[in-house]
């Protein structure tokens, strides 16, 4: 029986609304649902460039120490899509304001982090980067990794509809 997961919707849109092309709020939920896939497959590279971010304990450190290991993360991933990603951090970035303000520009390929730092929502934007403005393949793509990447932390996000953890 495949796993449903259910996540809370504020949490949801706060990573969802980074970028001004999402769908209505009251969608996030029933696109959410459904997109979680641990048969996905990522290009060869990016499980273990994540994984060695995750390592490297990016909720831990100073805001410039958490820069760098979102810029190595970027690198990372620039090089196993030899693409050339850049990312800029708001003023913001780091405090405890909502991270909704992120995006991405896609034409000129610059993320921009804003508000808290969030890994699921880099990993968000830079899937924006990769598949342009397609909403579901972005959280597909950012979302199923970040569950295989942080899996602690994705099982907070996700609960069974009565605000426990998720059940696999
Ligand atoms: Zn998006």
């Amino acid at each position: 029986m495949p796993t449903r997961y259910s996540i809370n919707p504020d949490t949801l849109a706060e990573f969802l609304q980074g970028d001004g092309t999402v769908l209505p709020r009251n969608n996030h939920h029933a696109n959410w649902v459904g997109l979680i896939n641990d048969d996905m497959k990522f290009k060869r590279g990016v499980l273990k460039a994540v994984k060695r971010f995750a390592e490297s304990k990016p909720y831990r450190g100073n805001r410039e120490a958490k820069e760098a290991k979102y810029r190595a993360l970027l690198a990372d991933l620039n090089a196993v899509y030899g693409l050339d990603v850049n990312v800029e951090f708001d003023a913001d970035w780091d405090t405890d304001k909502s991270s909704g303000a992120s995006r991405c520009y896609i034409a000129t390929g610059y993320i921009v982090l804003s508000g808290r730092a969030s890994v699921v929502t880099f990993l968000h934007e830079f899937a924006h980067a990769l598949h342009g403005f397609c909403e579901r393949r972005a959280v597909k793509w950012s979302m199923n990794l970040y569950k295989r990447t942080f899996p602690r932390s994705f099982a907070k996000l996700a609960t069974n509809g009565n605000n426990h953890m998720a059940t696999q």
